[in-house]
């Protein structure tokens, strides 16, 4: 079990490096690692339930939002029955892999960390053309699923073995961690590599079993992931692989009684759902579930007129528009001094303005589509309602090309309890609001129902030092943009709506997928 002697003896974590593109090499690896991953394209993937591949009749086509005509691959259609069966079978992988030794278990999540490394180019090449990202934020998504191998194998070596307790007079006692069961691993789409990576990773380091199913917009980034960790020595038992919608597969891994945890990262509505879900009991459960959930946004930008202004303009732009503003913690509302008001939002479009969009394949374009044609029209609504509630001052429409592009949008003036300013919008579209005073600025950022992310611009230490007291997020920055934490040095997660403040990357996560059994024995 998880009380496996520990005698891995690795370094210290470090982040994976970025890839420098500047470089001709990397940039000819990264060419060549597109046309090699489009060579694949259309290829159809099984899911795997028991060590089995399974197809279904009915199919799941993914697509690339910048070249919609494109198959990037054909997916199973898991039915709730087979859900179940993936379920029943990561139950019965558990009684095994429960017992490999956590020294064992490490080894090989930093093998596939090691896999993942040697084949970073193809796989941010599959996240380009699945899910829209630039080369840079595909980049970033490979680095960030190998940080979060290597840094959950790390704390797994910590976590494991008997750890000591306060001594009793005339007893031997101690704590150990023991993994849960199955979990039912539900990622987003938005970090397909990563967020699928991470939690699947944390729930197999720990010892426990996994179905994994993945976003239905990123089936392809998920399935290369799982033949990785196959690779790497899981094995296909103790990680199932369904695709399928949510609203089947999803919800029946979520119910079924063999289900011991949820981890789940997506939207707040979804989440709610797997919330309420979850705490009711299923015929023959005999826990009660855990579910691990990471949800949405609104996260603000203050501006103060104390404030490097022209950092502050560079900082919103790629937390507003990098990735299309699909990431949890884009900054979705600057909230800005009404003493620099106009020359922030002046400076601010000007900025905005150079964003180059288009095919995220090709290099030059920062931004790239958004995911698909529900999510396009699903912000285009927005852009109209914002439209109305403020002034829109940059864009407001799609961008040209057959994708799925639309333009980095600027809405100025804008009332802090407008829809624009309340609602995650999940696109390129920011909201800027005028705030009287620091304090005003803080009641406005602190004044919707989520907190995740949260920035401050400000030279003035007495406001940084209120901020810190007083801005209600799980991750606040100070001085630089609210996006880009790291694994290790940005524990990532948020309060109120924004999810169980699991804190991905950091030291306590691990905590969510075991339980601590204590043992005291009576000795003469
Ligand atoms: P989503 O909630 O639509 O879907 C997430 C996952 O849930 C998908 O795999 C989907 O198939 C599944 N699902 C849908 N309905 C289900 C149901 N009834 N039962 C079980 N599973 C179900 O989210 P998305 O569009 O994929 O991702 C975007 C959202 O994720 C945004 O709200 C974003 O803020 C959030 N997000 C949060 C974090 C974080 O760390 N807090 C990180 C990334 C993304």
């Amino acid at each position: 079990m998880a009380t496996a002697e520990v005698k891995l003896s690795v370094g210290e974590f470090v982040n994976e490096a970025f890839v420098d593109f500047a470089r001709p090499e990397n940039k000819k690896a990264m060419e060549d690692a597109l046309v090699k991953v489009a060579g694949e394209f259309g290829r159809e993937y099984p899911m795997y339930i028991g060590g089995e591949r399974v197809f279904t009749t009915e199919k799941l086509y993914s697509t690339n939002p910048s070249r919609p005509s494109q198959v990037i691959g054909v997916f199973q259609l898991a039915s709730a029955e087979q859900a179940g069966q993936a379920v029943e079978a990561a139950h019965e992988a558990f009684a095994n892999w429960k017992r490999v030794p956590a020294e064992r278990r490490v080894e090989i999540i930093f093998r596939a960390a090691q896999i993942i490394r040697e084949r970073k180019f193809e796989l941010s090449a599959l996240i380009c053309y699945e899910v829209g990202k630039s080369w840079m934020e595909a980049d970033a998504d490979t680095a960030e699923t190998v940080d979060f191998c290597e840094f959950y194998g790390r704390e797994m070596l910590r976590l494991a073995g008997e750890h000591a307790v306060t001594p009793q007079k005339g007893e031997k006692n101690y704590l150990v961690y023991l993994p849960l069961g199955v979990g039912a691993v539900i990622p987003p789409w938005n970090f397909p590599a990563a967020i699928a990576a991470g939690m699947t990773a944390a729930s197999l380091v720990t010892g426990n079993t996994v179905v994994l199913k993945p976003s239905e917009e990123a089936p392809a980034v998920a399935a290369k992931v799982v033949e990785i960790f196959y690779e790497a020595g899981v094995p296909r038992e103790a990680l199932n692989f369904i695709t399928g919608t949510g609203e089947v597969a999803g919800d029946a891994m979520v119910k079924h009684a063999k289900t011991r945890y949820i981890a789940f990262t997506g939207s707040k509505e979804v989440g709610l759902i797997i919330s309420e879900a979850a705490a009711k009991r299923a015929p023959g459960q005999i826990w009660i579930k855990r579910a691990v959930l990471e949800m949405g946004g609104k996260d603000a930008t203050i501006v103060d007129e104390e404030a490097d202004l022209d950092s502050a303009v560079e900082g919103v732009t790629q937390a507003a528009f990098g990735y299309s503003g699909q990431k949890c913690s884009a900054c979705s509302r600057a909230i800005v001094s009404e003493k620099v008001f106009d020359s922030f939002v002046e400076k601010l479009v000007e900025r905005a303005k150079k964003i180059s969009v288009g095919p995220s394949d090709e290099q030059k374009n920062y931004m790239g589509p958004v995911v698909s044609a529900t999510a396009m029209e699903g912000i285009l609504g927005y852009i109209d309602v914002g439209a109305r509630e403020g002034k829109l001052v940059l864009g407001g429409g799609r961008a040209a090309g057959d994708g799925y592009f639309v333009e980095p949008t600027i809405i100025a003036d804008v009332d802090p309890k407008s829809r624009i300013a309340q609602e995650e919008v999940f696109g390129p579209v920011l909201a800027v609001i005028k705030a009287r005073d620091f304090e005003h600025a803080l009641a406005i950022a602190n004044d919707t129902e989520f907190g995740l992310t949260g920035a401050v611009y400000s030279r003035n230490p007495e406001k940084i030092a209120r901020a810190e007291e007083a801005f209600f997020v799980g991750n606040l920055y100070l001085n630089r943009k609210c996006t880009g934490a790291m694994v290790g040095a940005h524990p990532f997660g948020g309060f109120n709506m924004s999810g169980t403040d699991s804190k991905t990357g950091g030291k306590d996560y691990l905590l969510h997928f075991l339980q601590a059994k204590s043992v005291a024995e009576k000795v003469a």
